[in-house]
């Protein structure tokens, strides 16, 4: 049954334009569902217009701090630039509606993405193949480690410990604590780098690997990483690196040249894809030519410029995510890898280096310096001197809001007090830089005069201070629909 869209005689008009015939399907959802699942009253949808609609929406997204509305300084979670060209790449058809299950030959064009996706990151790391499988940093970690796994199972020896230092994300011990492996901290030096007389003293052939941040979360650059792997292979473990901070290195550091075996990427914090929100996430793992027959299937192979799915990893992990990975990101990230190219990538770090190295020199007066080392890309203050006043990062971080700029990472790396860690990023300008700087220098001013006004922070965002611990304990989500 087809029907045409009927207005009143003559609305055809003299012109002779014609409205398109609309195709109603001849079965309803009413016969197609059985009867006692359907509602008996419609559903109460608030009746709303689209220009309604959409200003509720702007005016929602306003209400939030996001990377589109002001500076957002959060250490460890890099990305700031989400480059809307990305959008319009993955969202070409050929990407966005394709099937996982349709012919080969009809999906060369992703599959040449993914195959050369995996190339770019093995030239940027230096390593020899790459998954792109994984999920998240943390899924990468996961990954990486049942790899490590396998390998010391194909070489029959069953290892336990993975040792990691203090400064780690948490999502390093957690990983390792999954794949069934037991965590072994080794503490920092008074530089901020790993204590390489702990690692001795804890490396055996019980260990089954290292797990390094390089550049750490300090966002100092880890130094003796050549001693490190020479101790760390002698004993028969392995070198990860978790190269969530990688936006420090493109193009200016290899980990494979440093000796690491594993290395896992986070595309959403180096390579422009979306970070907030929980994800989507995508955590590539890097391996070198030791680990190349352990890496998950399926990935992409190329024969006489014809692409597929069967590679031959020998010895593989198996599958670690449903079909081949978060590929609406990865289409991000490779136009972002191909938009800048080799140079524009290490102008991104040198980017992301000068300009974290400008703002530390116009706060370093103003906050504790706790490690002196020159950073990298990111560095961390710590509230120490404006808690004499009964001020705590905590306050500092809040009052930001009330300045319409996000409060850095708090309470990160675990080993500075009252830790503030800061990462602007390539993408602000001097200007943006220094309008925060004299935020940060506004706020230590007021923790030593007013010191009250920064414990009642935030007064002028749409919601005052939550009781965060009250919130976690007795967590509450509802959807409240009002009459
Ligand atoms: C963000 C981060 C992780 C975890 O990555 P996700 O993608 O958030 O799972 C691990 N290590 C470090 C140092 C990080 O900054």
């Amino acid at each position: 049954m087809s029907s045409k869209l009927i207005f009143e005689s003559g609305s055809e008009g003299q012109s002779g334009c014609h409205l398109p015939d609309i195709d109603v399907p001849e079965k309803t959802i009413n016969d197609l569902i059985p009867q006692k699942y359907l509602r008996n009253n419609a559903a109460r949808l608030p009746e709303v217009s689209e220009p309604e609609v959409v200003r509720h929406f702007v005016n929602l997204s306003a209400l939030n701090h996001h990377v589109d509305k002001s500076f957002y300084p959060l250490g460890s979670c890099t990305m700031k630039y989400n480059p809307k060209i990305n959008e319009e790449t993955q969202g070409l058809k050929g990407f966005s509606a394709l099937h996982p299950h349709q012919l080969e030959e009809t999906t060369q064009g992703a599959m040449q993405l993914l195959y050369e996706m995996a190339e770019y990151l093995c030239e940027i790391s230096g390593l020899s193949a790459v998954t792109l499988q994984p999920s998240a940093g943390a899924h990468g970690e996961l990954t990486g480690l049942m790899i490590i796994r396998a390998y010391h199972d194909f070489k029959g020896t069953r290892r336990k410990f993975v040792l990691i230092p203090d400064s780690a994300h948490g999502t390093n011990p957690a990983s390792v604590t999954i794949s069934g492996y037991e965590p072994v901290k080794i503490r920092s030096n008074e530089a901020g780098l790993v204590d390489l007389e702990d690692v001795k003293s804890k490396l055996n052939e019980d260990t089954a690997a290292f797990m390094l941040t390089n550049p750490n979360t300090l966002g100092i650059f880890e130094t003796q990483t050549a001693e490190l792997a020479k101790m760390i292979h002698d004993a028969g473990a392995l070198l990860y690196m978790d190269g969530a901070n990688l936006n420090a290195l493109l193009g200016l550091v290899r980990p494979g040249d440093l000796g690491f075996d594993v290395v896992h990427f986070n595309l959403h914090k180096t390579f422009s894809t979306p970070h907030g929100g929980g994800g989507p996430g995508s955590g590539p793992v890097g391996v070198s030519a030791l680990l190349k027959d352990f890496l998950p299937i399926p990935c992409v192979k190329k024969e006489n410029d014809i692409y597929s799915l069967l590679c031959d990893n020998k010895n593989t992990i198996g599958k670690v995510s449903s079909f081949y990975g978060n590929f609406g990101i990865i289409v991000r990230a490779y136009t972002y890898i191909r938009m800048l190219g080799g140079k524009g990538l290490r102008e991104v770090s040198k980017g992301a280096l000068i300009n974290a190295n400008y703002l530390l020199s116009l706060l370093k007066e103003h906050y504790e310096l706790p490690y002196k080392k020159t950073p990298m890309h990111e560095f961390v203050l710590s509230g120490n001197r404006q808690k004499e006043y009964g001020v705590k990062t905590l306050d500092i971080a809040k009052r930001m809001l009330d300045y319409g700029v996000h409060a850095p990472t708090v309470y990160f790396p675990l080993i500075v007090s009252e830790a503030l860690m800061i990462e602007p990023t390539e993408t602000e300008s001097k200007a943006s830089l220094e309008d925060f700087a004299n935020i940060m220098i506004k706020i230590a001013g007021e923790a030593e005069k007013n010191p009250e006004l920064l414990k009642e922070a935030p007064v002028t965002t749409p919601v005052a201070r939550l009781n965060e611990a009250l919130a976690a304990r007795n967590l509450n989500v509802r959807f409240n629909f009002q009459d």
